[in-house]
């Protein structure tokens, strides 16, 4: 039925994060590829990749959604963070072969006062330089909130990235519905009409992932704070409506919400109860 997990951390490696996402109800799940804040990343092993992937197909798991670090900005002004952003996509990009056949989600970025057309392009520039043909890693774009100078708070702004990467089936989109929500797409009482102008500006092939989590705030606000199933504007209907949509079916489904592995284990149990 439906594909859900939450973002799952261990210091004890790849076979160790598959076995807490399965102890939480989950069948999917995303990992930041290194510490989240960004650095250096540690190295992966390959004995241990390949038991995440038996457990994974084992026990039927959906596709895994990678997270990129929240400092990664491929369309920074400044050089130094831009270029260490690059090679960091580049690298990561190389590090997701060792669980091949999964997404590789990120922010698009913020293009801190030097435009969005500047911006677009520096992101098509990153992913032209990072993405090789042969890889099985499918790159998603986030939906972002439009907090600041980010890139990817309108469908549109996606759309023109993608149309100038040139590894056209590597990349996608992730649906966050805090973002979006906050984006001011009314994701609840007008669900087949966002889900339509989704469609005719990017396309619902490109949809792969959706990150689920209820809002702080108002549609249209802005602000990107994530909530709790049910605690937050989007509320427990909207919720349940998004999840049920039949056009988000067969998707992986994230949990980005601010609870601790209980929190996760009951919103995932939740979730399934409505199938
Ligand atoms: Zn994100
Ligand atoms: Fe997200
Ligand atoms: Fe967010």
């Amino acid at each position: 039925m439906i594909k859900i997990g939450n973002h799952v951390t261990s210091s004890k490696g790849y076979a160790a994060m598959g076995k807490i996402a399965l102890e939480l109800g989950g069948d999917t799940f995303a990992f930041f590829t290194r510490n989240p804040r960004g650095g250096k990343a540690k190295e992966i092993s390959t004995a241990d990749a390949e038991k995440l992937c038996v457990l994974l197909e084992q026990n039927s798991f959906g596709k895994l959604v990678a997270h990129a670090p929240y400092t990664m900005n491929v369309c920074a002004a400044r050089e130094d963070v831009r270029q260490f952003s690059w090679e960091m996509i580049a690298e990561d990009l190389v590090r997701m072969e060792h669980t091949p056949g999964n997404y590789y989600n990120f922010h698009p970025g913020c293009h801190v006062g030097q435009g969005t057309e500047i911006g677009i392009q520096l992101i098509a520039d990153a992913l032209n330089a990072a993405i090789r043909p042969q890889q099985s890693t499918i790159v998603l774009l986030e939906t972002m909130a439009g907090k600041g100078s980010e890139i990817g708070g309108r469908f549109e702004e996606l759309r023109a990235i993608i149309d100038r990467v040139s590894c056209q089936d590597k990349v996608g989109v992730c649906l966050d519905t805090c973002h979006v929500w906050d984006g001011g797409y009314d994701l609840v009482n007008h669900p087949d009409e966002v889900l339509e102008e989704f469609d005719r500006i990017i396309g619902l092939d490109r949809l792969h992932a959706i990150h689920f989590n209820d809002s702080m705030n108002e549609c249209g606000s802005h602000k990107d704070r994530h909530q709790k199933l049910g605690e937050g504007k989007i509320g427990l209907e909207g919720m349940k409506r998004i999840a049920l949509h039949p056009l988000l079916q067969g998707k992986p489904f994230i949990l980005e919400t601010p609870n601790d592995d209980e929190g996760y284990a009951r919103e995932i149990a939740l979730v399934r109860s409505w199938f």
